[in-house]
């Protein structure tokens, strides 16, 4: 979620979307058939150089240092477009009138539900939240952003060299590195300084990342959503200057975004699209990336609400599964209604019966006051403990705060209420980490 564009109506032809909307790169309203891989695949459409989105089931293509196959969707439906038979899932906008698809997405479930039906009634809202809401970090700490440490890249080297180790080091917001042996995959890499289309005014970062672009050993990047506080475009034209081999998964929509900067080798997916990566020099098998679904929104102007998709990502080698939030909701509770009984994202439980119980996750957890502007968007604690819990998640990590003030709690109080949440529920302290930025956790 991007700073003062707050939920859905606030991104919609409005006075300020228009302003804070400036003149950056639009997104294409759909999904435009992709660049080529420019090499030979099994499988595919026709002959000669295939590329990666249009691969069928079971075909082979080279990409970066990998050898990719498109899989069938967990769970076992095929999977060409998302959804079984070919046909557009339930998220893919339609027209009310005739139900043809109209481009573009909504969240399918009644957990999400819009908090205001009008820019002008959210305004007041907002203002009021701004004057009233909570301000000040919660009294237990004085401190004004997470401690930072250097990182570990000893222990990322033996991570890549040990069979079956996975281990997940925290950059700051939503930005993690996943080393394996499989693969070094960088997820949401927001590194600059404002997470913002402008590069002198937007929210601006409290903790510096805890190291360079250039310390980072990189083979995939894979992006959420385009709020600028997870498509960092910047960072995503050094990392392919730097290697252009790089393989970046993006959920359908955003692939011109990035074609436009001049970036190649780009995976676009739809939920429950699912690609395996190969290195030949890796003995352990596969890493498979499949894009899940997650309740939020997706613009990166004031003109595109909703024309690309949002996404979760499950990452699974042969001995450990990973889970990756991005940016989600859990339910929608506004002014006058009560937690209990609202109806939840069932994303998640999807994503257990499909796969099993996930061994690590990053889930978000700040970024939810005024709940009830929030609460469609953005987990708050004790949701993300409903989605640590509905994985089936052995260990967890918190995210998504103490990097870029975008909520109006208190930049230090989403670990402090996940503390008391996890004490009210009976979690052990070990099951949900807050760590610090630059901190390693293995599965
Ligand atoms: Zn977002």
């Amino acid at each position: 979620m991007f700073g003062f564009r707050l939920p859905t109506v606030f991104a919609r032809r409005s006075v300020l979307g228009v302003v804070s909307g400036g003149s950056l790169a639009v997104c294409g309203p759909h999904y435009v058939a992709g660049g080529m891989g420019g090499v030979f695949s099994e499988d595919g459409e026709g002959d000669g150089p295939v590329d990666v989105n249009t691969l069928k089931v079971g075909g082979t293509i080279q990409l970066g240092g990998f050898t990719v196959k498109r899989m069938g969707a967990a769970g076992g439906e095929a999977n060409e477009g998302g959804s079984p038979k070919g046909e557009k899932g339930a998220h893919h906008r339609r027209n009310a009138a005739d139900g043809t698809l109209a481009g573009g997405f909504v969240n399918p479930w009644p957990s999400a539900r819009d908090p205001v039906t009008s820019f002008w009634l959210m305004l007041p809202k907002l203002l009021a939240a701004r004057v009233f809401g909570p301000k000040a970090a919660a009294p237990e700490t004085s401190a004004s952003a997470p401690p930072l440490r250097p990182v570990d890249f000893g222990r990322l080297t033996r991570a890549t060299q040990t069979p079956g180790a996975m281990a997940l080091t925290w950059l700051g917001h939503a930005a993690f590195l996943l080393s394996s042996a499989e693969a070094n995959v960088l997820l949401d890499p927001c590194l600059s300084d404002r997470c913002s289309p402008l590069s002198f005014a937007g929210p601006k970062r409290v903790v510096q990342p805890p190291c360079s672009l250039d310390e980072l050993d990189v083979d995939v990047v894979v992006i959420s959503h385009n709020h600028y506080d997870h498509l960092d475009l910047d960072v995503l034209k050094k990392l392919h200057a730097k290697n252009n081999n790089i393989v970046f998964f993006v959920p359908l929509g955003n692939k011109s975004l990035l074609t436009a900067a001049g970036i190649s080798n780009i995976v676009e997916c739809d939920w429950w699209d699912s690609f395996s990566l190969s290195k030949t020099t890796v003995k352990t098998g596969p890493i498979t990336i499949t894009c899940t679904p997650c309740q939020h929104f997706s613009s990166r102007t004031a003109w595109d609400r909703n024309e690309t998709l949002w996404s979760s990502w499950h990452l699974a080698t042969s001995s450990k599964r990973f889970f990756f939030g991005g940016d989600t909701g859990y339910r929608s509770v506004f002014e006058g209604e009560t937690e209990e009984g609202s109806p939840t994202c069932p994303a998640f439980r999807e994503v257990r019966a499909r796969f099993g119980d996930t061994d690590l996750s990053a889930l978000p957890i700040g970024a939810y006051e005024p709940r009830h502007l929030f609460s469609p968007i953005h987990c708050n604690p004790n949701d993300a403990i409903d989605v640590h819990l509905d994985l089936g998640s052995k260990k967890s990590v918190a995210m998504h705060w103490g990097t870029f003030p975008l909520g109006f709690e208190g930049v230090m109080e989403p670990p402090i209420a996940l503390r008391e949440a996890m004490k009210k529920r009976g979690l052990k302290e070990d099951e949900f980490l807050v760590v610090d930025v630059g901190e390693t956790v293995e599965a």
